[in-house]
């Protein structure tokens, strides 16, 4: 390998889509190209680099100029994909506006990723926008993907973030910025709209067999492929939102087109981390109905399942009640997996495992009631469940409050219980607890400040929060202000001017 070049084998397998779902476009080179940081562990784990050398020495060696679209990739063939999406509840046709595909770096052993850049100037889809993004919010969507890869959660992530040297006009006046994005793939829901609302069968079907091929090839040779691809999506779409719900995450714009096929987190705008417990935390300032309000990201994920289904509907069957019916009952099962998986997923939050008598109802009446006690006492979500996972929680502060102590004993009595069976014991359920509830999540208030620096080139404390974030569910000494939520109290509000 050559020193500051990178091991690129791009395919370029969406181009074989029909002409419909892309148009080719060039980024716009930018003035003055600079690598701001650099995913040297993904860069690995994508075939793009050895890790022999040192990471300080081949960051310098880096050409920037390859992560702003100033130069690319011998074997890259850049387009912008279209799609169209529901955005807030309003159909739109949409596709990438400021960003564009590079090619599908395929690895060694055969996995396939999309490189995109977002951020790289005007596509046909722009729209009014410029096509531009700003260095904060390319850095914030580096910094919190990084977390949820690390948290164990399906995402896109960012191989690189790169200013360009020139302004960004939003409320302010910003530096520009590139973020190569790295994705299974960046196929959406609105992806499916987009080719049902311009009633093109033969797209739809060729988007089906494609997605079955790149993401689902166990679903090659289903008697109805698109039925089971819907299946699929509805069982993959539920167990991300499990996750998100696990660790306190709100998306923020949980619109058709930010839905991913493949399962990942995508599109990284105003989402933050709730901190005290309430269902209804919205942090993001356009999202003014609550609509994507954290205890309502389950439902509005069925609800953007039923907009695939639609999306769909003609291939499910010739006969179109039937295909109706088969649309309600592929997205109902929506809500039984989610709800079957929240369980478990809560249960092990609190180090339960199922007893060979049935202890549903009193587990769900201890999920329930604690809930209903942390969101009374607004405790912090990631904190109080990492207070339970220690086995050294004294009443003491919040604790002492008489309902949590009542409520301690009868989750001690259940889990002594529990470890009457052989298999099961205080440190089998710790370990559990702690595999499940991180101690570091990104905290908005060390967030904004690490991308306040960032946006002055002071990389220091971004450096120092990712550092933390790599490694969520395991104490690191002298983190303990990594743990704490905002002490201003400030209700935290998050803006989509990306
Ligand atoms: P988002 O809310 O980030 O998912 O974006 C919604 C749509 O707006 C997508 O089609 C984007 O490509 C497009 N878009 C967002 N920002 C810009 C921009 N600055 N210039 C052009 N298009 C944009
Ligand atoms: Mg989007």
């Amino acid at each position: 390998m050559v020193m500051g070049d990178l091991n690129w084998r791009l395919e370029n397998t969406y181009s074989q889509l029909p002409e419909t779902f892309y148009t080719r476009c060039q980024p716009t080179p930018v003035r003055d190209p600079k690598l701001v940081i650099f995913n040297h562990p993904l860069a690995h784990s994508l075939g793009l680099s050895d890790d022999s050398v040192d990471e300080a020495r081949r960051f310098a060696a880096l050409n920037p100029a390859f992560f702003t679209g100033n130069d690319l990739p011998a074997q890259s063939a850049p387009l912008a994909q279209a799609y169209a999406g529901h955005q807030f509840g309003g159909f739109t046709i949409l596709g990438d506006g400021r960003a564009v595909l590079v090619g599908e770096q395929v690895t060694e052993s055969g996995a396939r990723f999309d490189i995109q850049f977002k951020g790289s100037g005007p596509t046909p889809y722009s729209r009014r926008g410029d096509g531009r993004a700003a260095l904060g919010p390319m850095l914030r969507e580096y910094l919190i993907s990084e977390a949820m890869h690390a948290l164990g959660i399906p995402t896109t992530r960012g191989l690189a973030v790169a200013s360009t040297g020139e302004p960004v006009f939003r409320k302010t006046t910003e530096r520009g910025a590139v973020l190569t994005r790295v994705a299974a793939s960046h196929i959406r829901v609105g992806t499916y709209q987009y080719a049902a609302a311009r009633q093109d069968k033969n797209a739809l079907q060729a988007l089906v067999d494609y997605v079955i091929t790149r993401h689902y090839p166990d679903l090659a040779g289903a008697d109805k492929p698109a039925l089971a691809l819907l299946n699929r999506v509805v069982q993959v779409q539920a167990e991300l939102l499990v996750n998100w719900m696990r660790v306190g995450f709100i998306h923020g714009v949980m619109n058709t087109d930010n839905m991913s096929i493949c399962g990942e987190t995508i599109d990284y705008g105003p989402c933050a981390f709730m901190d005290h417990y309430d269902p209804a935390t919205v942090f993001s300032s356009i999202d003014h109905q609550g609509r994507y309000a954290f205890g309502n990201q389950p439902g509005m994920a069925q609800w953007n399942l039923l907009r695939l289904a639609e999306a769909l509907l003609q291939l499910l069957d010739d006969d179109e009640d039937i295909a109706i019916e088969r649309a309600k009952e592929a997205v109902g099962t929506f809500a039984k997996h989610y709800d079957q998986d929240w369980f478990e997923m809560m249960r092990g939050k609190l180090g339960l495992v199922p007893l060979i008598q049935d202890d549903t109802q009193q587990d769900r009446a201890l999920i329930d009631s604690l809930l209903a006690w942390m969101q009374a006492n607004r405790a912090d979500y990631t904190n109080t469940f990492r207070d339970l996972s220690l086995g050294t929680l004294t009443l003491s502060g919040l604790y002492s409050d008489k309902g949590f102590s009542h409520w301690r004993q009868q989750w001690q009595a259940r889990l002594t219980q529990q470890y009457q069976q052989p298999q099961h014991s205080p440190q089998s359920s710790q370990a559990l607890m702690q595999s499940l509830n991180p101690v570091y999540i990104p905290r908005n208030h060390l967030v904004e400040a690490a991308l306040k620096a960032g946006a002055t080139g002071e990389m220091g404390p971004f450096n120092a929060l990712l550092t933390v974030l790599m490694q969520p569910y395991q104490e690191q000494p002298d983190c303990e202000r990594y743990q704490q939520p905002d002490p201003s109290n400030v209700p935290h509000q998050t803006f989509c001017g990306t």
